[in-house]
């Protein structure tokens, strides 16, 4: 397998030995590649003369393991993307290129006996330090610098000379930190993870903010390590702070911790995966890209803060962390703990099924601590000045002087404004399908990126005549200086993507919002991601009906979880907190479901809403997309490829040709088919199909590409 666009491996002739998942070098065109073996076995009838040779084993390395290889197989297979690209994404950079690698020898250094009798003399200051320690215990290299700098030039001298050894090194006994005293609920949670037999067994760990999950997972954590296994942490990309870092440390504090995630410098991943794969780290903690790490000795998975779309990679490798994360704890028969305040739809609906057995925390941590009082305000009533509500103004001017910290999260509804009338509350749905219809203002026109429907847009409301109909969730960026004109002695701090791109930026963020030098923090989703700002006493969402009358019928789903979590960071210590939502919608069933912080209520409704609709978990979902210098190509492009394939399509539904929700992006054009099935197989033997039609069909465009999204989660 090589790292190129193809599918299917290749076969060269090999005068070295080699074995399945060993890397070597080979050539390829006119370049030399790293490859990885599949199989040392010869296809049939092969002519030897016509193969290409092996140039070199890339041996410093043993071969990697079966079960990485079989998830890779799997994955491939899973998400109809090439074998050789997604063993290629899912290794460290450095193993992807044509070089060696070794495994550095950490093994320690001990004196033999006739190292114990040539004790160096006083005048030898630097090497009597290293023979006092060395003489009492054995020592790593690193070990050794701390009691001298020349560690490195006198350990080698001795080791040449026979007077020290390398030794096997052995784990120190596991040892933990303080754990503070669970409640009822933690506790009844913590006993049934402990109580179950070895084995697959998926558990959704549905807590509410504040409930302290992350304790749970450490107390089974604990379990796993002191059993001799190795421990998976999945967190969201955002989650990963030094913060909780510091807390696995403090608990753990002997066990060797190794993280994963894709800003590490390319040697401390390499050496965090291959401390773990040699099965010297007992945790890996780490974002989406950590799920692929191989562990040998693996006994326990967590995938924290489940519902979070950052486990799912939105270019190549189109691959769901969680769900990978899944089929690994199958493969490997061992316990998988999922945790969210609001879990996803698709965890929901497994419970619902028995395939995941659920565990609740309903209370918060800290015993005093209660939820937050959740109020509506009705923006068709309200006056409001600039955007805000009498009310909102004055809870926020009433913290400034109280001196206490407020959060202002406004939604940005991203880029599918959806007609509203503010008189009667239609908005603009697609005649045809369950889905909104968007508006595109430059061509005066709504229209359906599920199925292609377009119609002109309406002067006035359809329903009620109302001249005032006008797209949701207009105005954020004038919220934003609306809260500095009506607050100007206010010290405010913006979160969004921008200002947190840089490295150190959370830090920075962190140690400003606990000196107290911030009197509001304003932003958008960054906001809603478990974040601990400490005691926050206000919270104010702005905006937010965006995301109940969206294109993308995954919108309400997240607009819940948004919202809870944001809501979820006022008053998590003595004082409760107040948490103020702006609307036009008040009635909404969402709204309802949150001031009574009813999530199984909701999550109830919007299931049945998707089963009625067809939408997932219902159904199961792929995006076949194209993207062109221009629309028509890629539209053109994939309605030739639904003709030719129609008949193919047993029990699999084909919408579209529809432009994407964003058509534009890098100066090319995209457009998309979406293909459902109720049934999870017909579809895949369905998709099974298409790779080789569609790149047979795309070398007819110039400059054409596609590619397959399955189970997508932004449409
Ligand atoms: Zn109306
Ligand atoms: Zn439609």
């Amino acid at each position: 397998m090589v790292d190129l666009p193809l599918f299917g491996a290749f076969t060269y002739l090999s005068h070295f030995d080699v074995m399945a998942g060993q890397r070597v070098l080979v050539p390829f065109g006119t370049r030399q590649l790293c490859g990885v073996v599949v199989t040392d076995i010869p296809p049939e009838g092969l002519d030897d003369s016509q193969l290409k040779q092996v140039i070199q084993v890339l041996d410093g390395l043993p071969a990697l393991p079966a079960a990485f290889m079989a998830l890779i197989r799997f994955a491939a297979s899973y998400y109809h993307f090439p074998f050789g690209q997604t063993l290629f994404t899912a290794l460290p950079t450095a193993l992807r290129e044509p070089r060696e690698i070794s495994l550095p020898d950490e093994r320690p250094y001990a004196l033999t006996s006739a190292g114990l009798a040539a004790m160096p003399t006083a005048r030898q200051k630097a090497k009597m330090a290293l023979w006092q320690v060395l003489s009492e215990h054995a020592l790593t290299l690193a070990q050794a610098r701390k009691h001298t700098v020349q560690a490195s030039r006198i350990l080698a001298e001795w080791l040449a000379a026979g007077l020290v050894e390398r030794v096997e090194a052995c784990a120190p006994p596991l040892q933990l930190g303080n754990s503070p005293a669970l409640n009822a609920d933690q506790q009844a949670a913590l006993d049934a993870l402990m109580a179950t037999p070895d084995g697959f067994q998926p558990w959704l760990l549905h807590g509410i903010t504040g409930s302290g999950k992350t304790e749970v997972y450490l107390q089974r954590i604990a379990q796993s390590l002191l059993a001799g296994q190795q421990v998976l942490v999945l967190v969201p990309e955002i989650n990963l702070t030094p913060q909780l870092i510091d807390r696995f440390t403090q608990r753990f504090p002997v066990s060797r911790i190794a993280v994963q995630h894709s800003q590490l410098a390319e040697g401390e991943r390499l050496k965090g995966w291959l401390d773990a794969w040699q099965g010297k780290a007992d945790i890996v903690i780490g974002t989406r890209l950590s799920v692929f790490t191989p562990l040998p000795r693996l006994g326990l998975i967590v995938v924290d803060e489940e519902h979070d779309g950052s486990f799912k990679q939105q270019d190549g490798l189109r691959y769901h962390a969680r769900d990978l994360a899944i089929w690994r704890a199958h493969q490997a028969a061992i316990p998988i703990i999922l945790g969210s305040a609001t879990p996803s739809l698709e965890s929901v609906a497994n419970v619902a099924a028995g395939r995941y057995r659920q565990l609740k925390l309903s209370q918060r941590a800290h015993g005093a601590a209660r939820l937050p009082q959740i109020r509506l305000i009705d923006t068709r009533r309200a006056k409001l000045v600039e955007g805000l509500s009498e009310p909102v103004i004055k809870a926020v001017a009433n913290r400034l002087e109280r001196r206490e910290m407020s959060l202002v999260f406004i939604n940005r509804r991203g880029y599918s404004p959806v007609l509203a009338c503010t008189d009667c509350g239609w908005t603009s749905g697609c005649p045809r399908c369950s889905t909104r219809l968007v508006l595109h203002l430059m061509e005066r026109k709504l229209r359906c990126h599920h199925c292609g429907w377009e119609e002109a847009v309406p002067h006035a409301c359809p329903e009620c005549g109302a001249p005032d109909i006008k797209p949701l969730g207009e105005g954020t960026q004038r919220l934003e200086s609306a809260l500095g004109r009506l607050f100007p002695t206010a010290r405010i701090l913006r979160i969004d993507r921008d200002t947190t791109q840089r490295k150190q930026a959370w830090d920075e963020i962190y140690r400003k919002v606990h000196a107290g030098e911030v009197d509001m923090l304003v932003g958008t989703q960054m906001l809603a991601k478990g974040h601990d700002f400490g005691t926050l006493s206000l919270v104010v969402a702005l905006n937010a009906d965006g995301g109940l009358y969206s294109a993308d019928y995954r919108a309400s789903e997240r607009l819940f979880a948004q919202l809870t979590q944001v809501a979820g960071r006022a008053g998590r210590a003595e004082a409760p907190g107040e948490v103020l939502v702006q609307t036009q919608w008040p009635d909404h069933p969402l709204y309802q479901a949150l001031v009574a912080h009813d999530f199984d209520g909701f999550a109830a409704s919007l299931l049945e809403e998707r089963r009625i609709a067809a939408f997932p978990p219902t159904v199961y979902q792929a995006l076949l997309r194209a993207d062109a210098v221009e629309l028509a190509a890629a539209t053109r492009f994939l309605n030739q490829i639904r003709g030719q394939t129609q008949e193919l399509a047993e029990g699999v539904l084909i919408s579209g040709p529809a432009p994407a929700l964003l058509v534009r992006l890098a100066n090319r054009e995209r457009a998309q088919l979406v293909l459902e099935s109720s049934n999870r197989q017909a579809l895949h033997r369905f998709l099974d199909q298409l790779p080789p039609l569609l790149d047979t069909l795309a070398r007819q465009y110039r400059g054409l590409r596609w590619s397959l999204d399955i189970d997508p989660q932004e449409m």
